[in-house]
């Protein structure tokens, strides 16, 4: 064999192709009983394969740097084509994000096909026991047999959803390896409240803000938010989540298209007779204004308040301090954070600098993408980079 490749989800696929297509023997194997399963249930079960406005900015790395060569490489163009060439019919839902018309199970039998036609052989089912290195490359330990392979690829991406196969496997082959691995942490994922936190807004859960800014040091991000049993979710914090760790300063405008304490005095030269919690529901879920005035501020006819009083709820509700306790973790995370440090893997082919014929793609290396797409944009680019080298 000259290839190996540990893990048949999106990275592995897409470099398996791009070897198979160079008439390299390629074998991937995969634990998981059936292949490409975060494919399946990726983007509501339509597989948000790409975004057309990708760029290295939307990725989280030590090193913002390392995915500029792949991405650049192979761009959200390229698989346009791939998908087009397939006749899958897709659509943009927003923000750039393109979605499979019918099914994500279009996009794994699209990589299946293309596969067997560069001749490829793709084996579920198949879990990896142990990794040794050999004078001629590797010698790998599948639950059917020693495999020989020139070049090996580690795709057997992150921690998240365990249930769907996720798990450790490629960190530790890394470090067998000599590879740094930096801290993993859940990304992409709900937060959850505690204490008092919960207990003012856990009866709020199922209520949502179609656009709200969440807001973590410079990162800022304006979409959607959802109050959740355990605390809150939504893409605006899901977004905001991989830049967030416990301690830090947390902060989501509640009205981020205007100053609210100079829309409040207008309001009560308009309505001076309207209480601020009728007001406040006008541009917030009726619940979640009567819930801030029980919380925060006593709710009052307008003509009352005084434009300081104004100015301060204003502030409140264009900086509102939520207090997250952490995360819900790997059990409902779309992506996971760190991994393989990429100093020690080359940026134009994802080869290892410390073992040759070593190479490490997609989740499990230390680049981490924005919602919306950008995750498999970098798995489907680094699978390619790396399937042009092996
Ligand atoms: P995976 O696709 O996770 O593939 C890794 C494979 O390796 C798996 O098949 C696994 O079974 C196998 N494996 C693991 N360990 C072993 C082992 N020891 N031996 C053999 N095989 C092993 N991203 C987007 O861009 N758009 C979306 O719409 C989107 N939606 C998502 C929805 C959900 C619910 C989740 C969880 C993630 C979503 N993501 C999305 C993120 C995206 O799925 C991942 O970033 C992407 O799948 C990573 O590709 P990968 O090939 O590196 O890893």
């Amino acid at each position: 064999m000259d290839v190996l490749v540990i893990g048949a989800g999106a990275a592995g696929l897409m470099c398996a192709i791009a070897a198979g297509q160079r008439s390299r023997r390629v074998l991937v194997v995969d634990h998981a009983n059936k292949v490409g399963k975060k494919i399946l249930m990726s983007g509501g079960g339509r597989c948000n394969f790409t975004n057309t406005g990708a760029t290295p900015a939307n990725y989280l790395s030590a090193n913002p740097h390392f995915a500029k060569s792949a991405l650049a490489r192979y761009t959200p163009a390229d698989f346009i084509a791939l998908v087009e060439k397939h006749r899958i019919a897709y659509h943009e839902k927003e923000l750039g994000q393109l979605f499979c018309d019918d099914s994500s199970k279009q996009i794994v039998r699209m990589l299946l096909d293309e596969c067997a036609a560069a001749d490829v052989t793709v084996e579920a089912n198949c879990g990896v026991q142990r990794v040794r290195k050999t004078p001629e490359g590797f010698s790998v330990l599948t639950a059917r047999g020693e495999v020989h392979a020139e070049s090996l690829v580690v795709a057997s991406g992150g921690l998240s959803i365990p249930s769907m196969g996720a798990s450790g496997f490629g960190y530790e082959l890394a470090r067998q390896f000599g590879h740094a691995v930096l801290p993993m942490r859940a990304g992409l994922v709900p937060l959850t409240l505690s204490g008092k936190h919960q207990e003012h807004y856990q009866d709020l859960a199922g209520v949502a803000l179609p656009a709200v800014e969440t807001r973590v040091g410079k990162q800022s991000f304006r979409a959607g938010l959802l109050f959740t049993h355990r605390g809150i979710s939504g893409p605006a914090i899901l977004q905001i989540s991989s830049y967030w760790k416990p301690g830090d300063d947390l902060r989501i405008d509640l009205l981020p298209d205007q100053q609210a304490g100079e829309w409040l005095i207008g309001q009560r030269a308009a309505r001076p007779l309207a209480e601020l919690k009728t007001v406040l529901g006008d541009v917030l879920p009726k619940r979640l204004a009567q819930r801030l005035c029980e919380q925060w501020f006593e709710s009052r006819p307008m003509r009352q308040y005084r434009d300081a009083e104004l100015g301060q709820i204003g502030t409140q509700l264009n900086a509102w301090p939520i207090t997250a306790s952490g995360t819900e973790g790997y059990r409902t995370a779309e992506v996971t954070l760190g991994g393989v440090d990429t100093d020690g893997l080359s940026s134009s082919t994802m080869q290892s600098k410390l073992v040759p014929g070593l190479y490490f793609i997609g989740e499990v290396v230390d680049v981490t993408g924005w919602l919306g797409g950008y995750n498999f944009q970098w798995a489907w680019a680094s699978g390619q980079a790396a399937g042009e080298a092996v």
